[in-house]
């Protein structure tokens, strides 16, 4: 597969968080940003491989692509963010990457399914969209869900992606983790 050169992925990366990053994360006390920061400053803190870090910093880029986004899903329509966000990175990342990205959504659908405590500890904001992406899954659909090849990294950005919605968490800058992301695609590249 054709790998794009990864400076142009940070470039864009810098223009759309430029752009979009200030707006409030759907419903929650931070911002984009702050909410993407968050979410790989609590996988680095986990010591989770680079990818995930890389896959949590930008598990969200489907938001800010799509800028009827924030629109459509105040109408109650489900613009399934997570798989423009997969489109996008495809051209620099593996799977190792793109998939829990994919499916950080549905690892919300199951594990609400599945552990009844993160049910119980999920945001307002986070309920009012469980029932746009089809509330949790039913039982085929987690035997299914389990089928996925590391299926396991995505339920972990999943917690890192809840942890992401403190207005007072300190995580290292952009920059740093902007280095992770581009030494994970360039990794990818020269596979
Ligand atoms: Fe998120």
């Amino acid at each position: 597969m054709f790998m794009r050169d990864s400076n142009r992925l940070i470039d864009k990366l810098r223009e759309v968080l430029a752009s979009s990053g200030g707006a409030l994360y759907g419903g929650e006390a931070v911002t984009q940003v702050q909410h993407a920061l968050q979410c790989a400053q609590s996988a680095e803190n986990e010591g989770a491989p680079k990818h995930l870090v890389a896959a949590a910093l930008l598990h969200d880029i489907g938001h800010l692509l799509h800028d009827e986004f924030e629109e459509a899903q105040a109408r109650g329509q489900d613009r399934f963010h997570e798989n423009l966000g997969e489109a996008f990175l495809k051209d620099w990342f593996g799977p190792e990457v793109t998939e829990p990205v994919r499916l950080h959504v549905a690892s919300k659908r199951y594990l609400c399914a599945t552990d009844p405590d993160y049910f119980a500890k999920l945001s307002p904001a986070s309920m009012h969209t469980l029932k746009i992406q089809g509330g949790p899954m039913n039982a085929a659909e987690i035997a299914e869900f389990e089928k996925i090849d590391n299926y396991e990294d995505a339920l972990r950005l999943r917690k890192w992606d809840d942890l992401g919605k403190d207005p007072e968490m300190k995580t290292r800058d952009l920059e740093h983790f902007l280095n992770v992301v581009r030494e994970v695609a360039e990794a990818n590249r020269s596979q």
